[in-house]
């Protein structure tokens, strides 16, 4: 061992920030409800009986409910047919108690994922997946954009503050997380490299980056000497290691090794506790600004 000292890099607390984010929703959303006389409305949609999914959706009603909003539960059986679901949506993209949709994915096999998305209301699009908001992100117009790349960018300007010149690799490019990820460090005049499954040289090209976003789906893929010393690290990943004796379901992990590149990072998010919390926190700043700009009501959008 040589005598070099190796500090450990900041641990991104992303709970914390998502019950901060929670607080300063409900505050806004206590306001809409005295400006315009009704509470900001949250429709979320899930078609199935996948049992994480309705973990998931029974969580996002909780915590809607908790910030002051109200929560509208559409669950639906794996039989029904697409029609009905698209008569559900037309139905909330003109119910004025309901601000924000939501129609959780999957999408069992019968239905065309991309056909109920374009039938959501893009103004109450708070998922920001409707190819409305994805060009209205691409153009720098203001629009919805979806919640996991837009909790990153929360947590990277906390930790960094302005993000001006910093090269940043995103390691995937999905719709869903990868390229709104890009297009948002873009836009806070980041220098950005999308890389994906045929890139080459991968260790090389995240060696470059100030900003690292791991959104790849492969467990603890990014090595430790991957990171240039003092990076900031976002770790996207959730992945289930296979079962061992101490834990019986399997550990989840990200798709960057912790144990290694919190050795090497300035900072870096953990797995879990980092950018998970934040999705849902972020559903809901995207559903009381939408209320906002459906009532036709100011907001200082930045301040959330
Ligand atoms: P996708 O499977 O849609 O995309 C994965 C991307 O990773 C693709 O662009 C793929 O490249 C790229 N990729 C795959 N293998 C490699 C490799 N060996 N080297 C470089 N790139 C590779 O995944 P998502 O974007 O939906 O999700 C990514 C991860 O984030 C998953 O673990 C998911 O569970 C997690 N996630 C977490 C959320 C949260 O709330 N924390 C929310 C959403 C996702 P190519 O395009 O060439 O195939």
């Amino acid at each position: 061992m040589s005598g070099d000292v190796m500090s450990e890099a900041a641990r991104i607390d992303g709970k914390a920030f998502a019950e901060k984010l929670r607080g300063r929703v409900a505050e806004v959303a206590k306001g809409f409800e005295a400006k315009a006389g009704r509470k900001a409305g949250l429709a979320v949609v899930l078609v199935g009986d996948d049992p994480a999914s309705h973990i998931y959706v029974r969580n996002k009603g909780k915590q809607t409910v908790e910030c002051g909003m109200n929560s509208f539960e559409h669950l639906l059986p794996e039989s029904t047919p697409e029609a009905d679901l698209l008569a559900l949506v037309e139905q909330l993209n003109t119910d004025p108690a309901v601000d924000g949709i939501l129609v959780q994915l999957p999408l069992p096999d019968h239905m065309d994922e991309q056909k109920v998305i374009a039938a959501i209301n893009p103004d109450k699009d708070v998922d920001g997946f409707h190819v409305i908001n994805s060009g209205r992100l691409a153009v720098g117009l203001p629009g919805f954009v979806p919640c996991t790349p837009l909790g990153c960018l929360m947590m990277l300007k906390d930790q960094l503050g302005s993000l001006s010149g910093l090269d940043a690799v995103v390691i995937g490019r999905s719709n869903i997380v990868g390229k709104p990820m890009a297009a948002l460090l873009l836009a806070e005049s980041c220098t950005v490299t999308i890389a994906h499954s045929r890139t080459k040289d991968l260790p090389e090209v995240v060696r470059r980056a100030d900003i690292v976003v791991a959104a790849v789906g492969r467990a603890q893929m990014v090595k430790g000497d991957w990171i240039k010393p003092g990076a900031t690290v976002i770790d996207v990943g959730i992945n289930r290691l296979p079962p061992t004796e101490e834990k019986p379901k399997g550990r989840i992990v990200g798709d960057v090794d912790y144990a290694e590149a919190s050795k090497v990072a300035g900072a870096i998010t953990p797995v879990p506790g980092g950018v998970g919390p934040m999705t849902i926190a972020v559903l809901l700043r995207n559903t009381v600004v939408a209320a906002h700009r459906n009532e036709g009501l100011s907001l200082d959008e930045n301040a959330i």
